[in-house]
């Protein structure tokens, strides 16, 4: 056996090129040499990519089917990872229609009114949010977990009367949105028209509308809310 080389802190030697570079030309690899990187550079592991493509291709394949639940892990992580790819990929498989993309999501939407529609007024709510320069991330998911959590109910008065052509009542900001305070889960509630509508409750606080006794039942809800939310994710996580 060779003696161990002894090279300055920072570089090592490329097992397949034998040149010394730096550690950042080496790619990170949990539980592989002692300062983490792969023995190969990085551009010796492109090598041997392009040249194995097929192979390795295959091999991924086999073992998405091997491992489905690992294989849907990880596509998750990356996408939270990633975000930006992701939307570059959809946009470019949406330009392009690969595989009838466009077929495909009108079939969805088809298929799924109910969620198109919330879909519709989860963007609607972030549009309006951005306009005034508050940054909202309330989802569709969200937004229906809200409805339903509270059986579709006004959680003021129990009522469901809505504005004229809507089909649903609004997910409304408890803390108004005018005064800076974006929608969460913790600043949702569902409320009819004669509850929130305008020159009921409208951009005012809950303290300069409704009676303490009912700013406490509404709050102690949401709480409830809340962990139902908080329990749910971690069940389908
Ligand atoms: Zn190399
Ligand atoms: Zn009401």
């Amino acid at each position: 056996m060779q003696p161990r080389e002894i090279l300055p802190a920072g570089f090592r030697r490329c097992c397949k090129c034998k040149k010394i570079k730096s550690l950042a030309a080496f790619r990170a690899r949990k539980q592989r040499g002692k300062d983490g990187k792969l023995s190969k550079c990085i551009n010796c592991c492109k090598v041997w990519y392009s040249e194995n493509a097929e192979d390795i291709l295959l091999y991924e394949k086999r073992w998405r089917q091997d491992h489905p639940q690992a294989s849907s892990r990880h596509n998750k992580r990356y996408r939270q990872k990633h975000p930006e790819k992701i939307r570059a990929y959809t946009k470019r498989r949406y330009a392009e229609n690969i595989g009838g993309f466009r077929e495909r999501l009108k079939r969805w939407t088809q298929e799924n009114p109910e969620k198109f529609r919330e879909n519709c007024r989860a963007q609607a709510r972030k549009r309006r949010a951005r306009k005034i320069g508050v940054n909202e991330n309330f989802s569709a998911a969200e937004g229906t977990f809200v409805r339903s959590f509270n059986g579709n109910r006004c959680m003021i008065c129990g009522g469901n009367k809505k504005a004229k052509g809507r089909k649903v009542l609004p997910i409304d900001h408890w803390l108004p949105l005018s005064k800076g305070h974006a929608l969460t889960m913790s600043n949702a509630v569902l409320l009819c028209i004669e509850c929130n509508g305008p020159g009921v409750k409208g951009n005012r606080y809950p303290a300069d509308v409704f009676d303490t006794a009912t700013i406490k039942r509404i709050e102690k809800e949401m709480r409830e809310q809340v962990k139902a939310w908080e329990l749910l994710k971690q069940k389908k996580a």
